[in-house]
């Protein structure tokens, strides 16, 4: 099961939504996302470990999908 993001759900108003194939996948579009939609956003190791905290598993239910 792959790795979405929202990007909402790091603090920023904005629709967007990534999917990948792991987490590495999408940090690597969230920078690129961040770049062609979010000039004033860094992409700094604490704007990572955010982005991290805010990754779910595709697909998941109350858990991020862990639990099933
Ligand atoms: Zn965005």
């Amino acid at each position: 099961m792959g790795k979405t993001l929202a990007c909402k759900d790091v603090g920023v108003n904005c629709d967007f939504v990534i999917t990948g194939k792991d987490e590495a996948d999408v940090l690597r579009q969230a920078a690129a996302h961040a770049k062609d939609c979010h000039h004033d956003i860094q992409i700094t190791p604490a704007v990572q470990a955010k982005i991290r905290a805010a990754i779910k598993e595709e697909g998941g239910g109350c858990c991020g999908g862990s639990c099933h």
